[in-house]
C-alpha cells in the first residue's frame, strides 16, 4: 500500500498497543512523523524505543498521559506544534470496551463510558484543532460497529458509541471545509480487548487459532475470521490521507462482513 503520508504529520492516541500502535507503524511506513500517547509509560517507551530503531526518533514524539486529562492534552498539542509545526492528521483511537448489561451496569459505569467514548473524542479534537484547520488536515474516529449494531452485553458501551458517530457527523459539517471528520466502525479485530479475553479462557489448552476461529464462526463473521490490528489501521490511514480528500462525515466499516444494516 501506498499512501501520500510524504512530510504529513498525524497524532494517535492510544499508540503503544493493538490498533493504535499498528496505525502509528503504517503511518511511519508511509513517510509521516508521528505523535503518540498512552498512559502506561513503561509499555509506550519500549514500544517507542522500537520505532525510533526502525524509523528514526527524530520522526516521533511519545508522551504518557490519559486522554480524559484535558490540561496534559492541551500540553501534548502545544509540544507536537513546537516539534513539528503543524498537524495533518489526528487519529482518535485511545480507549477500550465495557462488557455489560443493562442489569448489571450502575450509574458510575454509565459515567465512566460516556465520559471515556465521547471526551477522549473532545478532549484531542479540540487541543488539534487550530492545527488542523491550518493544514487543511483530518480526524479519523476509531469507533465500533456497535454504534449501529447494539449487543445486549454490551449495552452502556454500545450506546455511548452512537452518541460518539453523532457527534462525529456535527463536527464534519461544523469542521468542514478546513477538516474531514470519519470515522471507522470495527467488528471483532485481535487485538486489545480479544487478546485479553483470549488470556482468560476458560480452558487454557485451546490455542489462540482455535479460539478465534471458534469466536468467528460463533458470531457469523461471513470472512470467517477476525480482522487483524493491521487491516484496521489501513482503514485509518486511507480515511486520513489525501487519497480520500472527498470523504467527510462517514464511517467505514471493518468487520469482515458482520455489519447486518445496508
Ligand atoms: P488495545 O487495548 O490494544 O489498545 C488501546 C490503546 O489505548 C493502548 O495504547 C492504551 O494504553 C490506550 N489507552 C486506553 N485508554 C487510554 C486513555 N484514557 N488515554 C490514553 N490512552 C489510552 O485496544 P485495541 O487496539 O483493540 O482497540 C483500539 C480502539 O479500538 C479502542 O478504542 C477500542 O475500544 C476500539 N475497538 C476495538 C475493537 C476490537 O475488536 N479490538 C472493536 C471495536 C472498537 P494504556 O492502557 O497504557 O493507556
Amino acid at each position: 500500500m501506498s499512501l501520500p503520508y510524504d512530510k504529513q504529520v498525524a497524532v494517535v492516541t492510544g499508540g503503544s498497543s493493538g490498533i493504535g500502535l499498528a496505525t502509528v507503524r503504517l503511518l511511519l511506513e508511509q513517510g509521516a512523523s508521528v505523535a503518540f500517547c498512552a498512559r502506561g509509560e513503561s509499555r509506550l517507551n519500549d514500544v517507542a524505543a522500537v520505532l525510533a530503531r526502525d524509523f528514526g526518533a527524530e520522526r516521533l514524539l511519545w508522551k504518557a498521559f490519559s486522554v480524559l486529562e484535558p490540561g496534559a492534552v492541551n500540553a501534548f498539542a502545544a509540544e507536537v506544534q513546537a516539534r513539528f509545526g503543524k498537524v495533518d492528521l489526528l487519529v482518535n483511537n485511545a480507549g477500550q470496551g465495557r462488557v455489560s448489561t443493562f442489569a448489571n451496569t450502575t450509574d458510575d459505569d454509565w459515567r465512566a463510558e460516556y465520559e471515556l467514548k465521547l471526551f477522549s473524542q473532545i478532549h484531542p479534537i479540540r487541543a488539534f484543532q487550530p492545527m488542523l484547520v491550518a493544514s487543511k488536515g483530518a480526524i479519523v474516529a476509531v469507533n465500533s460497529l456497535l454504534a449501529y449494531q447494539p449487543e445486549k452485553h454490551m449495552v452502556c458501551t454500545a450506546s455511548a458509541r452512537a452518541g460518539v458517530q453523532n457527534l462525529l457527523k456535527s463536527l464534519s459539517i461544523e469542521l468542514a471545509p478546513a477538516v474531514r471528520v470519519n470515522s471507522v466502525l470495527l467488528g471483532l479485530i485481535g487485538s486489545g480487548q480479544w487478546s485479553r479475553r483470549f488470556a482468560e479462557r476458560p480452558d487454557q489448552s485451546v490455542s489462540r487459532e482455535t479460539w478465534y476461529a471458534n469466536l468467528a464462526r460463533d458470531k457469523g463473521i461471513p470472512l470467517g475470521r477476525l480482522g487483524d490490528a493491521s487491516e484496521a489501521a489501513a482503514a485509518i490511514a486511507f480515511l486520513g490521507s489525501r487519497a480520500a480528500s472527498y470523504i467527510t462525515g462517514a464511517q467505514l466499516d471493518v468487520s469482515g462482513g458482520l455489519s447486518r444494516h445496508i
